[in-house]
Parts: structure tokens; sequence; C-alpha cells
């Protein structure tokens, strides 16, 4: 039986116990709203394993937000041929605000998968639970 990589399962947002079922309804970018599974459609891993406990999540995309709009600046700078006049400060905040608006959705995606992969000693990968 093959083993589902974690990566893989990291990138596409799946259950971290059996990597096969998927954390979130809904497609990164699609019309619909994102919302997180309650447990687990594979495996029956509760995702919120307690109540409140995505607010760890929270944390988490809020490092994430800043490492990106540091990432947002510095393109910027390289890009407008490090223009540092107090004119481009409107570019800068244009960028940087719609950046992070681009990448909300991101956020709360990877914020919560992070958490649950790397993040929740509780939730341990299982290969029983990863076949179909
Ligand atoms: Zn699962």
């Amino acid at each position: 039986m093959q083993k589902t990589s974690k990566l893989y399962a990291i990138v596409h947002g799946k259950c971290p116990q059996c990597r096969r079922g998927d954390i979130f309804t809904g497609s990164l970018y699609g019309f619909n709203v994102q919302r997180t599974n309650t447990v687990c459609p594979h495996c029956g891993q509760r995702f919120e394993i307690e109540p409140g406990y995505f607010y760890a999540a929270m944390y988490v995309s809020y490092a994430m937000n800043c490492a990106e709009m540091i990432a947002l600046g510095v393109a910027t700078y390289v890009l407008s041929g490090g223009n540092l006049e107090f004119e481009s400060l409107w570019l800068y905040l244009t960028v940087i605000f719609t950046g992070c608006l681009l990448l909300a959705p991101f956020n709360y995606r990877y914020s919560r998968v992070i958490l649950l992969h790397w993040l929740s000693p509780k939730i341990k990968y299982n290969a029983y639970y990863d076949k179909p």
C-alpha cells in the first residue's frame, strides 16, 4: 500500500491522521466559501480537537501575514528600482494591502493545516487509515 506523503497532505489540505480526507470544503480560490470540516470525512478524526482550538491558528496566520507583508514590501522595493520616496508610500500600501487580501484564503487554509500537522502532538499520522 502506497503511503501518502506528508508534503502532499499539507499542500492539498488533507487530514493529518489519514492524509486522505479533506480538512476543508470548497476550493482555495473558488466562489464557494471555504469552511473547515468538523471531522475528517475519511477517518473521522476531529479537527477542532477542543473548543476554540482554531484560535491558535490565528497566531500562525498572524506570523504568516507578517512574513508576507515583509516579502511584499521587499518585492515592491526591488521591482520599483529601490524607490523609497515619500510619494511611493501609496504604492507600498496598495501592494501590501492587495497582497494580504489575495492571500487571506491562503492564510486561512494553511494556518490551520500547519496547526494540525505540525503543532498538534495529539493528532498523529496513522497508516491504518491511509487507504481508500
Ligand atoms: Zn482523516
